[in-house]
């Protein structure tokens, strides 16, 4: 990524743009920042050298949920204009700047045999922020983590430095950097490894599950890499649900599917809060789970149908209304499966309406300190911010989610206190000191990082 390496002197800061209100993926009032946009390297260190007070933070795509991506009257290195690739067929790897999403790489590389081996739940999320959230697929069991693939990146620190970091190197920066919220410098580029396809269609397998404990019984059986349970919350049998497992077929049969989604349908700003409610959500619950297969085996699918089906409606997070929606997503490691029966009962004695859960089984914690996945089970819950007492039941179910060793995924967060990440990220005190090193002056901080005590409010 040559054209991504800095000059040895920054350009001229930019001037600061006017500010504009950002918010998470989950919506609400947002917060008002300075955005800069740059287009290369050196426009990053440039707006680097005009992060002072009161700091800066790097944003992707803007799907964290929360207040991950953003810092309240602070600068915002929107790194989304850093759009160039290159695959190296030979390596089975693409060297790619920190801005192009997955979708962009799934588009090009799908076709010519390759995947990007862990993808999450939409094809909008840049290669920066797959890597500052370390996040993970339906297939975390068999491929783990984003970061499992990277074998190099490229990290600007807050003095100009420009650091390429491999997973081997002892000094823990890349392991604090991958997971690490973008709290130890902005991400320019990284080199991922590639996984070799024999075509863009999936084989599913449908299940539907009676109730919680046969939706995991589902998910441990044997069968497809890419695995995921879709679960009814709001109807008379809460738990109930449908499990699928796909994999990918050695050689295209049919037509040719497409690896990515495109929107058919968006929904309108100022979409009124009270249209999405638990009778309506419940009716349509009931016809999806009617709909379902009781039993399907080999079903063939496109690739990006089936992995990112909520892409399909742009602006979802409208349908909660101003308010927006908090995601409220846990792991809890085998053996703690009780927890995850008392979490939804929790929400549901609380009257906390849950409009979507999505369950799925976790392989081995990565090496990461700040890192979300445990070997267990981890379970995403949609709930309107509006919905009253959310505050004190999603505070019992932290209490919960750590007493069973558990934790609540910070680029979902949007309100977790600073004891509950102690508690939930038991290496914190680790990747606080590796952080310090690469930012003494405490320059990067996000509204997430000073919220939950990451980043201390005293630092600079
Ligand atoms: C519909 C949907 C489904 C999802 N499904 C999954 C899933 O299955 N698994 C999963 O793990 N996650 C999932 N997510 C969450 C998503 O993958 C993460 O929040 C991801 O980080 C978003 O990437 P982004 O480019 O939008 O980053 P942003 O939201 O813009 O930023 C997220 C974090 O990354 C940091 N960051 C971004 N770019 C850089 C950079 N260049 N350098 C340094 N730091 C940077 C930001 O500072 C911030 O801390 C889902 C989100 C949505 C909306």
């Amino acid at each position: 990524m040559a054209e991504l390496a800095p000059p040895a002197r920054a350009a001229s800061s930019p001037v600061p743009p006017a500010p504009e209100t950002i918010h998470g993926w989950g919506g609400g009032p947002g917060v008002r920042v300075r955005r800069l946009r740059p287009r290369d390297g050196a426009a990053v260190r440039a707006a680097i050298s005009a992060a002072r007070a009161p700091g800066a933070i790097a944003r992707g795509m803007g799907r964290s949920y929360g207040d991950a991506a953003q810092l309240a009257e602070g600068l915002v290195i929107d790194m989304s204009g850093c759009t160039g690739f290159e695959l190296d067929r030979d390596a089975g790897a693409v060297t790619a700047q920190a801005g192009v999403t997955v979708g962009a790489l799934l588009a090009e590389l799908v076709p010519a045999g390759w995947m990007v081996p862990v993808v999450p739940g939409t094809q909008h999320v840049s290669v920066g922020g797959a890597i500052a959230s370390d996040i993970h697929g339906k297939n975390h069991r068999t491929a783990g983590t984003f970061g499992d693939h990277v074998s190099a990146l490229g990290l600007l620190t807050a003095a100009g430095e420009l650091l390429e970091l491999t997973p081997d190197s002892a000094d823990g920066m890349f392991a604090a950097t991958v997971g690490g919220m973008g709290l130890t410098g902005v991400i320019l580029w990284a080199r991922i490894r590639l996984q070799r396809i024999g075509s863009p269609l999936l084989s599913v397998d449908t299940d539907r599950a009676a109730g919680l404990d046969d939706a995991l019984a589902l998910l441990s059986a044997p069968g497809g890499s890419h695995r995921v349970a879709w679960l009814d919350l709001i109807g008379p049998r809460p738990g109930r649900g449908i499990v699928t497992r796909a994999e990918h077929l050695d050689e295209a049969v049919g037509a040719p599917d497409r690896a990515t989604v495109s929107s058919r349908v968006t929904v309108p700003a100022g979409w009124p809060a009270g249209a999405l409610r638990p009778s309506t959500v419940g009716l349509f619950n009931e016809l999806r789970y009617r709909r379902a297969p009781r039993r399907q085996r080999g079903h063939v699918e496109g690739l990006g149908a089936h992995l990112f089906p909520l892409d399909a409606l742009a602006a979802w997070p409208r349908l909660y209304g101003r308010a927006g929606l908090l995601q409220y997503q846990f792991a809890v490691p085998a053996g703690a499966e009780p927890v995850l029966g008392s979490v939804i009962e929790l929400l549901r004695t609380r009257r906390v309406p849950c409009f979507l859960a999505v369950l799925k089984d976790l392989g081995p914690a990565p090496g990461s300190p700040l890192s979300f996945p445990l070997a267990g089970w981890t379970l995403a819950l949609d709930l309107p911010r509006a919905a009253p007492g959310i505050d004190d039941a999603l505070r019992r179910c932290d209490e919960l989610v750590a007493q069973a060793g558990g934790r609540v995924y910070l680029t979902k967060d949007a309100r977790l206190a600073p004891a509950a990440v102690t508690a939930m990220y038991p290496r914190l005190a680790e990747w606080r000191a590796v952080r310090d090193r690469l930012d003494p002056d405490g320059r990067w901080r996000s509204d997430l990082a000073l919220r939950t005590g990451l980043v201390a409010e005293t630092r600079r």
